[in-house]
C-alpha cells in the first residue's frame, strides 16, 4: 500500500501523526489530512496504512455496514470466521481481504445488499 500524501477528498496535505491528535488516547500511527481531517490507520505495529484516507461520511458508512453485517451473522448463529468466509466468497475476495474497515462506499453498499438479499432469498423474509 502506498503512503498517502495528497488527500483524495480535498487535495490537502497528508501527514503522518498519531491517533492521540484525534482521540487524546493512543499512540497508533495514522495518516491525517491537515485540511479536512480525513485519515487512515495503520496495520498493527507498523506504519503501513490500511488503505486510503476516509472522511466522516465513509467512516459512518463503514460503521453502519458493520452493524448490519454483525446483526446478520449473529442472528444466524454463525461464528465470526464463518461469517467472514461467507462474505469473502460473496465478494470474491481472499478471506483475509474482506475487511469492512477498509471498504469504500460501494463495497459497503454491496455488503448491506448481500445481507438483505440472503435474508430475502434463503429465508423468505421481506
Ligand atoms: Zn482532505
Amino acid at each position: 500500500m502506498d503512503i498517502p500524501k495528497v488527500c483524495r477528498y480535498c487535495g490537502g496535505k497528508i501527514v503522518k501523526t498519531h491517533s492521540n491528535v484525534l482521540y487524546r488516547k493512543g499512540k497508533e500511527p495514522i495518516y491525517l489530512c491537515t485540511m479536512c481531517n480525513a485519515y487512515v490507520g495503520c496495520y498493527k505495529g507498523t506504519d503501513q496504512p490500511m488503505g486510503k484516507v476516509a472522511n466522516t461520511v465513509l467512516r459512518l458508512k463503514r460503521q453502519e455496514t458493520h452493524q448490519v453485517f454483525d446483526r446478520f451473522w449473529k442472528g444466524r448463529g454463525w461464528t465470526r470466521s464463518a461469517a467472514y468466509r461467507w462474505l469473502a466468497g460473496e465478494l470474491r475476495l481472499p478471506v483475509g481481504e474482506a475487511h469492512i474497515g477498509m471498504m469504500e462506499m460501494d463495497d459497503c453498499e454491496k455488503v448491506i445488499r448481500l445481507c438483505r438479499d440472503y435474508v430475502v432469498k434463503k429465508e423468505g423474509a421481506a
